[in-house]
This record gives structure tokens, C-alpha cells and sequence, in this order.
């Protein structure tokens, strides 16, 4: 079972001169860091965690450019070093990506062994080690010696899901930088203004987006992501409607391809959450602002209460997957306790 490359090649937001001033939201995280830039008093390691496509890339790539930058205020944007790191070809950074579906112990050596020579340009070697989450054992605990003794002249940026899936030896020895959604204000006046998203859809993928800015501008950019959506919520009316057997095909389905499964049940999450309120008759927003004669049928079809317990088993489901439950089994369970459209 492979993990398609997107998610770590997702890079949207760097084709521009990522700076911090490029970094949308996040601000005390971003003015942390260039405080302790400006004071001289920089980590050995960070740990920035947070959603998909929440931007912890974008920071990464910005600190990266803020402790090599040449300029009186960094980072520029201008210079070399800016301007090397902002195309990802700066010797001094170090970008490590899980392999497959997992980050090895043979990358994290190959990285020990670049990061102890000494800077060839800039005044940091900067080590990024994207999808912590995913480090074998033997991987962890190989990076937890750099840690432990940092070389001089190197700054580890490590990016995760949530710190609670790394080791804490390893938690305990980063400055924690947990992002957080940006509102849906934030996020629908950035495709507007920065990548100059029609109006109309930049409000729609504002409100799906969870305060993903990087899923919004992906979703805005390439049209599949939308389709995608849109099949997987097809799909989970189609399922209601289905008995045990075609639900557990579904199942084996998802359960092959484990970012397309993630992005499936955090959609879904959203449906019943959407449900619940319509049902409730609540005033408050709801996410699929698209989907609203079909969300209605489901808030008249289903109640509150099978509503509310969707959701519910969605987020333990997505619990157990993020703690190494057998993924199958997660699902079937799921699946069997959809709620089910009376004919
Ligand atoms: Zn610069």
C-alpha cells in the first residue's frame, strides 16, 4: 500500500517567493519565529504540526529563508538565499519526504551524514523532515542522536500531524509550533486576493476547506479535487441505501489508498456534522454550502440523533486509524454502522 506523492509534493504555495510575508495566518507563529531570529535565540529544532495542507510546509520553507536570508530584515524574498530556498534548490537545505509510506532510518543517515559537514553558503543547514508521523522506530529513534547533540549551524524543522504520534524524547527536545485552521474569512479573502479565485468559489471552497488554506487553493487550481469530493459524497448517499456486502466492498476500496480515505472521512465527518445542524434546526454555517437540497433530504430522512451519531463514529474511525488500528476492520465497523435510508 503506497501513499500517492501528492501529499508531500504538495507545494502550491511555494511557487511564490514564499517569506513570512507570503505565510497567510499563523501570525503568532510567525512572529515567534522571527523574534527569536531577530534575538539571536533560535531552537535546535521546532516540531510545527497541524491538518494537511495547513501550511506548515510554507512556514518551514520561511524559516528556512529567515536564517539564511542576507537582507537587514529577513526573510527578503530577494536575495540569493531567499531565492534558492524559495525554488528548493539552496545546498543548505535539507527536504526529507517519507518514502512510500514510510520515513526510513537509511534517509535519516544520509541526512546525518550531509548535515555534519559544514555550511557551503548561508549560516544554517536547515533539516526539514516532513511526515514525522510516519517514521519507522528505527528512523525516530537514529534522529533523536542529532537532536540530542545538534552540530552546530543546523536548525531541524520536523512537520507532523500531531506531536502526540512521535516519540515524546523526541517532542521534548523541539520548540512545539501547532497550527491551526484559519478561519473561513481568512481563507476566502486569500483565493481571492493571492490567486484571484472567482468570488463565488472562493466563498464555496472557503467554507470546505476546514481552514486548509493549501486544500483550498489545490481544490481551486485543479478540478479534480472538487470531483473527487463530490464522488465521495455520492458515494456515502449511495451507501445508505446499501446493505453489508456492498458496504464492505466499499470498505476494501477505500482502505487502498490511505490519503484518499483520510480526506473520505473527514468529508463525511462534515456531512453529518451538516445534518445535525439542519435537523436541529441550528442557525450555524454549514460546510457544504453547495449540497444544501441533499442535506436537507438527509436531516428529514435521518434526525438528529442517527445524524449526530455518524459523526460521532467518524471521528472515533479516524481516531483508531491515526493509532495504528487494522485499517479494514476500522472501516467495516464503520460502514456497518451507517445510517441506514428506509426505502
Ligand atoms: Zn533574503
Amino acid at each position: 500500500m503506497t501513499i500517492p506523492a501528492r501529499e508531500y509534493a504538495c507545494d502550491i504555495i511555494t511557487d511564490m517567493q514564499t517569506t513570512f510575508n507570503y505565510v497567510v495566518g499563523h501570525d503568532w507563529a510567525v512572529s515567534l519565529l522571527s523574534r527569536s531570529i531577530e534575538q539571536g535565540r533560535i531552537a535546535h529544532a521546532y516540531l510545527l504540526t497541524g491538518l494537511e495542507h495547513i501550511g506548515k510546509s510554507t512556514v518551514a520553507r520561511a524559516l528556512a529563508q529567515a536564517l539564511n536570508c542576507t537582507a537587514p530584515s529577513p526573510p527578503c524574498g530577494q536575495c540569493r538565499a531567499c531565492k534558492l530556498i524559495a525554488a528548493g534548490r539552496f545546498p543548505g537545505l535539507h527536504w526529507v519526504a517519507p518514502e512510500g509510506n514510510s520515513l526510513k532510518i537509511d534517509q535519516v543517515r544520509t541526512l546525518q551524514h550531509d548535515l555534519a559537514l559544514s555550511p557551503m553558503e548561508g549560516r544554517y543547514r536547515v533539516a526539514i523532515l516532513e511526515g514525522m508521523d510516519k517514521a519507522t522506530p528505527e528512523a525516530s529513534n537514529a534522529l533523536l542522536k542529532t537532536l540530542e547533540e545538534p552540530p552546530t549551524h543546523v536548525v531541524v524543522v520536523l512537520i507532523a500531524l500531531e506531536a502526540e504520534s512521535l516519540l515524546p524524547t523526541i517532542v521534548s527536545r523541539c520548540q512545539l509550533i501547532p497550527l491551526r485552521p484559519l478561519s473561513v474569512e481568512t481563507v476566502r479573502a486569500a483565493l481571492v486576493e493571492r490567486w484571484n479565485v472567482d468570488h463565488g468559489l472562493a466563498e464555496v471552497l472557503a467554507h470546505l476547506s476546514g481552514g486548509r488554506l493549501g486544500w483550498a487553493v489545490m481544490a481551486a487550481q485543479d478540478g479534480s479535487v472538487l470531483a473527487r469530493r463530490a464522488q465521495s459524497l455520492d458515494d456515502l448517499l449511495r451507501l445508505t441505501r446499501l446493505g453489508r456486502v456492498e458496504r464492505f466492498a466499499y470498505a476494501e476500496e477505500l482502505s487502498g489508498d490511505l490519503l484518499a480515505m483520510r480526506e473520505t472521512l473527514n468529508l463525511w465527518q462534515t456531512w453529518w456534522r451538516d445534518v445535525m445542524l439542519l435537523a436541529s434546526g441550528s442557525e450555524a454555517v454549514l460546510t457544504n454550502l453547495d449540497r444544501q437540497a441533499a442535506l436537507r433530504d438527509c436531516a428529514n430522512r435521518f434526525g438528529v440523533d442517527q445524524a449526530r451519531a455518524a459523526a460521532s463514529n467518524l471521528a472515533q474511525t479516524m481516531w483508531q486509524l491515526d493509532h495504528n488500528a487494522n485499517v479494514r476492520l476500522a472501516l467495516e465497523v464503520l460502514m456497518l454502522d451507517l445510517p441506514k435510508a428506509v426505502a
